[in-house]
C-alpha cells in the first residue's frame, strides 16, 4: 500500500478525470492522497474533496508561488479554518502547508519570509507539522526553523540535495519527500543522498500535476505515477521491496496521523 504525500489533486486539470483516477488508485494500491493547500481561494475546494472521499487528506497553507493574491486577512482565515477542521473528530487536516521560500520567483524574499514565519508560528501554536516548499533556500529555511524553535516536524517536499542538508532537516523532525526527481538520470547527487539516508526518513510523493516523471509530459502526471517513483527508489535501496513499501507507508502515516481505514 502506498500514500501519495503530496498531490495537488484539487487543481482544475484533474476535473475531467478525477473520478476515473480515484477508481484507478485503488487498483494501484494507493490508499491515500494528501492534498497540500496553496492559497485561500482553494482551501474550501480541498476541504470538500476530503469530505467526499474517505482516502483524501489535506493540509492548508499559503504557498510562496501564490503570494501575488495574498491578503493579510488570509492568515486570520487560515487560523479559523485550521481550528475548525482540527476540532472535528478524525480530522482529515493533517498539516499546515505548503509553505516556504523560493528564490526563483519574483516575489520579494522579505515578504516570503514574513508569511512563512507567521505560518510557522501558527503551526507551532496548533501543534501541526508543516509541508515545506524549498527552492534554493535550504540554509535560510533551516535557520528560520531553528530561530522559531519549531518542533512539530513535517515533510521537506520534493527534496533534492546533499546528505548533510538532509540530515539537518531530519534532526529537526522532518521527513524527506521523494518524488519524480529521482527518475531523472542527471539527479546523481539526490539519488546518492536518498540511497544513504535512514529509510524511516523518507516518504513518497508525485507532486502531480507538477514535477513530471522523466520523459513524461506534465499532462500525464497523476498520483498513479507513485509506483514509478517507488520502483526507482527501490533501485537505490538495499532493503527488500516489501520492507521499503511498508516503511514508507508507516513514515507517512506517522507524520500525518493518517488513519488506516
Ligand atoms: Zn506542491
Amino acid at each position: 500500500m502506498f500514500i501519495d504525500s503530496h498531490c495537488h489533486f484539487n487543481f482544475a486539470c484533474f476535473n475531467t478525470n478525477r473520478k476515473l483516477l480515484m477508481s484507478q488508485l485503488i487498483d494501484s494500491n494507493i490508499s491515500h492522497i494528501v492534498i497540500p493547500g496553496t492559497d485561500a481561494k482553494r482551501w474550501a475546494e480541498i476541504i470538500k474533496l476530503a469530505e467526499n472521499n474517505h482516502n483524501i487528506y489535506f493540509s492548508l497553507g499559503i504557498h510562496p508561488h501564490f503570494l501575488r493574491d495574498f491578503d493579510e486577512q488570509d492568515l486570520t482565515y487560515l487560523k479559523e479554518l485550521l481550528l475548525l477542521t482540527r476540532q472535528q473528530t478524525n480530522s482529515k487536516c493533517v498539516a499546515l502547508g505548503e509553505i516556504g521560500l523560493d528564490k526563483l520567483i519574483e516575489t520579494d524574499l522579505i515578504q516570503q519570509e514574513a508569511i512563512f514565519l507567521a505560518q510557522l508560528a501558527l503551526a507551532q501554536s496548533l501543534k501541526l507539522p508543516v509541508i515545506l516548499h524549498i527552492v534554493k533556500t535550504q540554509s535560510r529555511v533551516l535557520a528560520l526553523l531553528k530561530q522559531s524553535k519549531f518542533n512539530c516536524g513535517g515533510i521537506y517536499h520534493a527534496f533534492s540535495g546533499s546528505e548533510e542538508i538532509a540530515n539537518e532537516f531530519i534532526k529537526l523532525g522532518f521527513k524527506l519527500g521523494v518524488g519524480g526527481v529521482i527518475t531523472y538520470p542527471n539527479s546523481t547527487k539526490t539519488k546518492q543522498t536518498i540511497s544513504r539516508l535512514p529509510l524511516n526518513s523518507l516518504v513518497l510523493e508525485t507532486d502531480a500535476p507538477d514535477m513530471p516523471i522523466y520523459k513524461q509530459n506534465t499532462l500525464n502526471n497523476s498520483p498513479l505515477n507513485l509506483k514509478i517513483i517507488f520502483n526507482e527508489l527501490c533501485k537505490l535501496r538495499k532493503e527488500p521491496i516489501d520492507v521499503i513499501e511498508r516503511e514508507l507507508y508507516l513514515n507517512c502515516q506517522s507524520i500525518f496521523s493518517i488513519i488506516n481505514d
